[in-house]
């Protein structure tokens, strides 16, 4: 066996959890591999919009003074929106101009993963691109490297990390997770549509690096079933997506395709992106499983980071980033410690589940953990019910030639009247206060 084919550990994928995993054990002076079946890291990476980046900026300070970033995110606007009407809520802070820039920037991945997996080259990670992993060698069960398609054959290593992404095949070939159930799973849609930059900053009230984010609850934005849209401002682009549950549209048969084109032509949405052109489109699983969905991630020679492990935050919050860039430094850390004893068994990987436990992946992650519950059980709360609201907030604004108190007990009794059309319950206001507080304590 040729030495160049021994590391102290490889890394299966330069998403920002292996490429997280590389950086931090390089700089600790470990013999790393970084192993991307791409052409260039980032090059087969999708997501919505935006890089949370506190742990980024632990370990790279100030990085924004060199990363590939598109617009630092200053505001968030929330809708909630029925065919005809929208309730919207938007924060906005100064304080989010100036660094860290609430560690939130909308990047494009083909740039920034790119420029992440240089970095932990530089650190002295090897960086193989091109470089698809067909499985996992073993030894009497323990995980003792890599097979990989092509020239490079055999990598061996004290420890693999697998951080091939969500359809994580080698998380499946260790044993440790089954291929996705229906219900762990949801489709997300995204076009990128150019604009000049002048027409994104004064449409959106932007000037110089400031961008924000556009929430689309559910409601129409995914025609009723569990989902969302986003708009997000590029320097020159829009990312426009949609989310949705698998398992709820295919049950309601209907096609992601459409419900994309759908939210496109939203009043709600067109008159942002009008006069844009689409020059990508991509689509992509993402983990929804949460907490509950989370797989065994460590074994004898072997731990599983970021979304190959389940490690999504798909709240309100929607943080997939940060949670592979934490997982993947976690593995990294445990890593030195398990060298530290020369023990590479699961019970001194084990030490990777402390981490995570102590830290927000986890925490995070039982935090939301009935998210998916609630969901599931009230699938009438993301479509008729947001039509109510939205009704009742129109009907409160809209102009009459009639006493405001007058026209507030007409909303309050059409309120009623319209959740009891949708309700099934012999208490329609009980049960949609009680469903808005469940709803509200599982997401927000
Ligand atoms: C539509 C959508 C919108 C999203 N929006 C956001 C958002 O706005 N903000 C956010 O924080 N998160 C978002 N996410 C989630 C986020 O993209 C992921 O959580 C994050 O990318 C996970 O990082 P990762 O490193 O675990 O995996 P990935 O980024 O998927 O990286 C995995 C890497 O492994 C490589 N690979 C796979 N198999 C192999 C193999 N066999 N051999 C070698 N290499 C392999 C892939 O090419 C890829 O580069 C979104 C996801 C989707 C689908």
């Amino acid at each position: 066996m040729a030495n160049e084919n021994i590391f102290d550990a490889i890394i299966v994928g330069a998403g920002p959890a292996g490429t997280t995993a590389a950086f931090v054990l390089a700089k600790a002076g470990m013999n790393v591999a970084l192993l991307e079946r791409g052409p260039s890291a980032g090059s087969k990476n999708v997501f919505g919009g935006v890089l949370y980046a506190t742990v980024l900026n632990r370990l790279i300070p100030n990085f924004w003074e060199q990363a590939p970033l598109e617009r630092h995110i200053k505001g968030i606007k929330i809708f909630l929106i029925s065919p005809d009407n929208a309730v919207s809520i938007g924060v906005e802070s100064q304080a989010h101009n100036n660094p860290p820039f609430n560690n939130s920037f909308t990047v494009s991945r083909a740039h920034f993963d790119h420029w992440y997996a240089s970095k932990a080259e530089e650190a002295g990670a090897m960086f193989l691109t091109n470089t698809l992993v067909d499985d996992l060698l073993k030894y009497r069960d323990k995980v003792i490297g890599v097979k990989v398609r092509g020239e490079e054959g055999e990598l061996y290593a004290d420890v693999v990390i697998v951080a091939d992404g969500v359809n994580s095949i080698l998380a499946e070939k260790a044993g440790l997770r089954k291929p996705y159930a229906r219900r762990q799973v949801s489709l997300g849609m995204k076009e990128i549509i150019e604009l000049p930059r002048s027409v994104i900053e004064d449409r959106f009230g932007l000037s110089g690096h400031e961008g924000v984010e556009l929430k689309y609850i559910a409601g129409d934005a995914t025609k009723g079933i569990w989902g969302g849209g986003n708009i997000y401002t590029n320097l020159e682009s829009l990312s426009l997506v949609t989310w949705v549950a698998v398992d709820p549209m295919l049950k309601a048969k209907v096609k992601a395709t459409d419900l994309f084109e759908q939210f496109k032509e939203h009043p709600f949405v067109r008159n942002y992106i009008k006069g844009g052109e689409t020059v990508e489109y991509q689509a992509h699983l993402a983990p929804d499983g949460g907490y509950d969905a989370t797989p065994q991630y460590f074994t004898d020679g072997l731990m599983i980071a970021g979304d190959a492990a389940r490690f999504l935050n798909a709240s309100v919050h929607y943080e997939g980033t940060n949670f592979a860039m934490a997982s993947g430094e976690a593995a990294a850390k445990t890593f030195l410690e398990a060298r530290r004893n020369n023990d590479y068994t699961a019970k001194s990987l084990s030490h990777y589940q402390k981490l995570l436990n102590e830290s927000f992946v986890m925490k995070d992650l039982n935090r939301y953990r009935k998210m998916n519950h609630f969901a599931e059980k009230n699938p009438e709360f993301f479509g008729p019910y947001f039509d109510v609201i939205t009704q009742a907030a129109i009907d409160f604004f809209t102009v009459k030639e009639m006493p405001k108190r007058t026209q507030e007990w007409q909303m309050i009794k059409d309120f009623y009247k319209n959740l009891r059309r949708v309700s099934k319950s012999r208490f329609p206001l009980l049960s949609f206060i009680w469903k808005a507080i469940k709803g509200g304590i599982s997401f927000i």
